[in-house]
């Protein structure tokens, strides 16, 4: 047998070796789904079926598709540059680069991050005089997306209604202004990508010859038009389909507020006409309890497919619960268990900090940081998305393109130069009449205007002109010098960082040419577009991907969103909090509820030895102080799994007592680097007393003589002082207090 096929499971080895044929292989969390999808690839190539250039892998996350070619460098003796493999976005910029003509894009297009994004909308309302009240920037935007998204061009949009019809209006008017510009956004690069293949025959027929072979990991969280791509791209309903191998896992779908959808996955069976759908039921990340409580929290959703889970590994330790006073509390705690961990052979990053809402990483980086401990952030604010770094890269951008409006406007006056905003609205007017990009339609200006813009057009010629022919990395570093950036943060106070990220962006080019030089092997192809143009699609594309320290063994930060589909020794989960953890504006309908008890399952099922559950009394969010009791999601894990590290509040809520003690004490981390234990009994605990509120419950709905029929979220204080927060719905969110609210349950 095959050494690839060794470590495999009778399941998993059936998956690997399916005929190519389509396949779908339904599975929960850490049954190995990705690995059964790395060594088919691998498998497929050793036994000759496929050539590397016939396969097309689309994993969720460019750290997923790195990883996949890396174990698949080190099956196989081979060089893995052929392959396509990466995610949707990349892909499609890809495949737009290569034929850019075709697809009606400048050959240096550049990508609109969401943030770009949004600047762009809000400038297309300003010079159409729309009322941004009225139509607010991020709704149209959410709008735009969602129609892309399903696969709808403006003129595809039903609309009813005035309001739609002027939005639908909108969509156009956006769509025009970015082709003029010469950018696309990230729902446009699918959605052009699949037009390409629709409407083009010959390259149509090209990639429907070439890969024989799709393979697609997280494909529950496909969305209608990734799933059309896919459909396009196979030939499907033609006599030779190529092969699609899906594998995916319902229970982890989280993307629905983004238009993902489950039902992807029954289309698929039912029109790809699978034959079998292959189950892994063995887990072999997480030991046992962990294992159970993801799995009795899920039990809580509707309408699943329906998977079991099962472990050999012991069901380990306890899942430890901390509840503190406040975020900060939270967050310092959090750090001290990370150095004990540390201290007792845990590297930083096998060590995960979750959470629900990007807002909460702040305290967390902020503790981290005074504690001297090394962390890394996935996603937030990444690398790309700095102020510094943006500016650097705007100028860049007007360098490969100069029609690029959104660059244009980010640093015609940055650092300044003296030009005001009346003179660019004139040029705004001006680019209109003339229907122009702005850089276009400086050499109209005339006057003050003309001789303050002229001046920043020329830098920017001249710069083009001093760059020609140097290497990518002495271009960034010359953009840094003559545009003024560099001087301009060290002359800020506290420049110092920004002026390190900027020199990081020059090893960034270089690093991203090393990797691009590479020789090309023969039957390769090379990659298209100049060095500069791929430079700036990798900073879009990839934000986030070569943070400051690479290599450093850092603790890892992120939301449980960016955390699918990888692993850790040792996971927290913070905020566990109702309001935060399901979020806030999830938590009233049965559709959203669900969405969160998928990611809290996919949370859940990052650990694999040891889970933390964190949640603070009081926390700062959005500029308030929140007062938070716990999830509902711990209702649903079994009490026997869990160990509250902290004395549970006595009587009443508001009640004071004491916390900080870490009850164990370091003993209590013992079992790290043994083999998996059993939970110790539970050790004595104050019990968490059921909170009087005159026999009603969180998430209880009740019925309120004014506002009508409503739901409890959350709680405060006691006896008289007792106040309960509901939500009426259209009567809004009310804080009442109990004794008077005359509140019926219903
Ligand atoms: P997720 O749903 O979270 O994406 P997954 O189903 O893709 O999970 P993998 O990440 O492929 O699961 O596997 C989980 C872990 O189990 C990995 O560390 C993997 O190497 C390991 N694993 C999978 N199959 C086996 C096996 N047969 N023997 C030993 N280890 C295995
Ligand atoms: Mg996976």
């Amino acid at each position: 047998m095959s050494k690839l096929l060794e470590n495999l499971n009778t399941e998993q080895h059936a998956a690997v070796t399916l005929p190519p044929q389509a396949a779908l292989i339904l599975a929960g969390a850490g049954s190995g789904k990705t690995r059964v999808l790395t060594t088919r690839i691998a498998w497929l190539l050793q036994t000759g079926q496929a050539s590397p250039a016939s396969i097309l892998g689309v994993t969720f996350t460019n750290k997923a598709a790195k990883e996949m070619l890396t174990r698949l460098g080190a099956m196989l003796p081979i060089n893995t540059r052929g392959m396509w493999i990466g995610t949707f976005h990349g892909l499609c910029n890809r495949m737009l680069r290569a034929h850019y003509r075709e697809a009606a894009l400048p050959q240096t297009f550049q990508i609109l991050d969401t943030a770009d994004q949004l600047a762009a909308i809000k400038r297309l309302l300003k010079a159409l005089n729309v009322d941004d009240e009225k139509f607010p920037p991020r709704e149209l935007q959410h709008f735009i997306n969602a129609n892309k998204e399903a696969g709808y061009r403006p003129q595809q949009v039903e609309a009813w209604d005035e309001y739609t019809r002027k939005r639908v209006e909108l969509y156009h008017e956006y769509d025009a202004q970015c082709q003029k510009e010469g950018v696309v956004d990230f729902p446009e690069l699918l959605l052009r990508s699949y037009e390409l293949l629709s409407r083009n025959e010959p390259i149509r027929r090209h990639y429907q010859l070439r890969f024989r072979h799709i393979l697609v990991d997280e494909f529950q969280d496909t969305n209608r038009l990734q799933y059309l791509w896919l459909k396009i791209l196979a030939a499907h309903g033609a006599e030779q389909p190529a092969a699609i191998f899906a594998v995916g896992d319902d229970d982890q779908s989280i993307y629905g507020f983004r238009g993902a959808e489950v039902g992807n996955m029954r289309d698929f069976e039912r029109e790809f006409h699978v034959a079998s759908v292959i189950r892994l039921e063995q887990n072999y990340r997480s030991h046992g309890n962990i294992l159970d409580a993801a799995n009795a929290i899920i039990a809580n959703n509707s309408k699943r497919l329906g998977k079991n889970l099962w472990t050999d590994q012991g069901s380990g330790e306890p899942i430890r619960v901390y509840e503190a006073p406040t975020d900060i509390d939270e967050g310092r705690w959090i750090v001290e268990e990370i150095q004990q961990l540390v201290r007792d052979g845990a590297s930083r990053s096998d060590v995960a900090l979750l959470y629900r809402s990007n807002a909460q990483s702040r305290v967390l980086e902020q503790q981290l940081f005074s504690s001297g401990v090394p962390y890394k952030v996935y996603g937030g604010l990444r690398f790309f998305e700095r102020q510094e770094i943006k500016h650097a890269l705007a100028y860049l951008r007007l360098l490969a393109n100069p029609d690029d409006d959104t660059a244009f406007l980010r640093v015609v006056n940055f650092p300044t130069r003296g030009i005001g905003a009346r003179s660019l609205e004139l040029l705004q007017d001006s680019a209109r009449t003339f229907n122009t990009s702005l850089y276009a339609t400086v050499p109209h200006l005339s006057g003050k205007p003309a001789s303050a813009i002229g001046g920043f057009v020329r830098l920017i010629e001249e710069m083009r002109h001093a760059t020609e022919e140097l290497p990518l990395y002495e271009i960034v570093d010359h953009i840094l010098d003559t545009s003024g950036l560099r001087a301009h943060y060290r002359a800020e106070r506290e420049g110092q960082e920004r002026l390190e990220n900027l020199d990081e962006l020059v090893s960034a080019a270089r690093y991203f040419m090393n990797e691009a030089d590479a020789p090309v092997a023969e039957g390769e192809e090379a990659q298209h577009g100049d060095p500069l143009s791929r430079f700036l699609a990798h900073a879009s594309l990839e934000a986030g991907d070569h943070q400051a320290e690479a290599g450093q063994d850092a603790v890892q930060l992120m939301t449980v969103h960016a955390a699918k589909g990888l692993e850790f020794d040792a996971v927290f989960i913070t905020g566990v909090e109702d309001g935060l953890f399901p979020h806030e504006q999830s938590m009233n309908d049965i559709a959203s509820l669900e969405e969160e008890r998928r990611l809290m399952y996919v949370a859940v099922t990052r650990a694999r030895k040891r889970l933390y559950l964190t949640l603070a009394q009081s926390r700062m969010l959005h500029g308030q102080t929140r007062y938070a009791i716990k999830s509902r999601f711990f209702e649903e894990i079994p009490e026997g799994l869990l160990k509250w590290l902290t004395p549970r509040v006595q009587a009443g809520f508001g009640a004071s007592a004491s916390y900080g003690q870490r009850s164990g004490g370091s003993s209590s981390y013992g079992g790290w680097n043994k083999s998996p234990v059993s939970p110790k009994p539970r050790e004595a605990m104050p019990q968490q007393p059921s909170r009087d509120l005159g026999g009603l419950r969180i998430g209880q709905l009740v019925r309120h003589a004014k506002f009508g029929d409503g739901v409890i979220l959350a709680a405060e204080g006691s006896g008289a002082d007792a106040k309960v927060q509901i939500n009426f719905g259209s009567a809004g969110v009310k804080w009442l207090l109990l004794s008077l609210a005359k509140l019926e349950a219903i």
